[in-house]
């Protein structure tokens, strides 16, 4: 029986599973939703079957439930070798992914304040697989740590030290394993070492962030303390004034109405007052719709905006390479976006551009482009599983 690796993303009411043989292929994967509502499910990817979820149902159950399916499949016959975690905030503590231990727990839970919403419910995760898998190996995987090579000119903010000193007030940047996938992919197609790579790598997805990398090591990216900065995403807003705050207090809007505003009302979701879902806003927008077609136009200047701004991080430039479900799929962001960057000598064929998928072509510049333009898959839960099965060989021999 070959042995397995097994993913967890756990979210605050969601929870998804990948696993993946050692040589890194995926043999299947799970998701739970709503978990602790009322209408949760669990369903295996590729099996038509909902496996219900009681209303009282935790993490810990939904997991249980995922895992007994993954069994009654033939998929999963033995405990896995290694379990890699994704984690969302790994504060300035860790700059690469770690075995799970005691001390580990603790410096994931101190990270808690700098991400209330993602830390506790990455450790309930965490603390469910321990006790379905006691003694199997876990490694946090933390979506800050590619990042924790920013110079610290990149990473302060313009405030007073002591909110940095006291607090942690800083960029930290998140989409971490995406971006480090981008700059070995890249690397890899271009037959260079990923040492020597600069890119600059956009990640749209529903949450979207851009990374400026300096031969393989971040050095600028477009989130900060928290995944709210930088482009426009799905429901949230991006870069706003924050000038913003005094003047909305003044209307009457408190703290807890402002985080839902800027997190989920807001984004391409607030601007076309219809949708998030940036393929049923390009249809929208193809109907006639004239918010939608707002909302795109704002997605794509904000970003040609940041692509540029990463140019002032680099010395070299390998590829800009778009990656995650609007990245890969949306020839018309990626159209209009570059339609802004003619005078920073990018530009797109657009042929390529738009048979980019079909005949599975990831290099979309035209002839005449300075820089190359490439399409890269990514691929998260992959680079999860790689690092959880590196580190738990390497403690294993220790
Ligand atoms: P997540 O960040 O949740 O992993 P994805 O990376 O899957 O999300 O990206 C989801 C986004 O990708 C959605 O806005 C979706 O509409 C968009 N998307 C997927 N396919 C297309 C497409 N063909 N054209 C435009 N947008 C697309």
């Amino acid at each position: 029986m070959e042995a397995m690796v097994l993913v967890i993303n756990c979210g605050s009411s969601s929870l998804k599973v990948a696993l993946f043989d050692t040589s890194l292929n995926k043999l299947a994967a799970g998701l739970a939703e709503r978990i602790g509502g009322p209408d949760a499910f669990a369903s295996l990817t590729g099996t038509r079957d909902t496996l219900p979820l009681a209303t009282n149902a935790g993490h810990k159950e939904a997991l249980q439930t995922l895992i007994d399916a993954l069994r009654a499949q033939g998929l999963l016959r033995e405990a896995p070798v290694a379990i890699g975690h994704r984690v969302v905030h790994g504060g300035e503590t860790f700059r690469e992914a770690a075995l799970i231990n005691n001390p580990v727990l603790s410096a994931i839970h101190e990270c808690a304040s700098l991400a209330p919403l993602h830390n506790p419910v990455n450790l309930v995760g965490i603390e469910a697989t321990r006790e379905l898998f006691p003694g199997v190996s876990q490694v946090a995987v933390f979506d800050t740590a590619f990042h924790q090579t920013l110079p610290d000119y990149a990473y302060r903010y313009a405030l007073p030290e002591r909110l940095y000193k006291d607090w942690g007030v800083r960029r930290y940047g998140f989409h971490g394993t995406s971006h480090s996938f981008m700059a070995s992919e890249t690397a890899r197609l271009l037959n260079q070492s990923p040492e020597t790579t600069s890119i600059i790598s956009a990640h749209l997805g529903n949450g979207c962030s851009i990374t400026a990398i300096r031969d393989g090591a971040s050095v600028d990216t477009s989130m900060g303390l928290t995944p709210l900065e930088g482009l426009v995403m799905g429901t949230r807003s991006g870069d706003i004034d924050p000038g913003l705050f005094d003047f909305l207090r003044s209307k009457g809007i408190n703290a807890e109405d402002l985080h839902r505003l800027l997190n989920h009302d807001s984004g391409l979701l607030g601007l076309s007052g219809e949708t998030n879902d940036m393929r049923s806003l390009c249809e929208l927008a193809e109907q006639g719709h004239e918010a939608s077609a707002l909302a795109i136009e704002v997605f794509c200047f904000r970003l040609a905006r940041y692509i540029a701004a990463m140019m002032a991080s680099l010395t070299r430039l390998d590829a800009l390479v778009f990656t995650g479900g609007i990245g890969e799929n949306s020839a018309l962001v990626r159209s209009k976006t570059l339609a802004h960057l003619s005078l920073v000598g990018l530009s797109l064929d657009a042929e390529r551009n738009r048979d980019h998928g079909k005949q599975r072509e990831y290099r979309i510049e035209s002839g005449d482009s300075r820089f190359r333009i490439l399409v890269i898959p990514t691929n998260e839960e992959r680079v999860i599983a790689s690092e959880a099965l590196t580190i738990a060989r390497s403690g294993a021999s220790h």
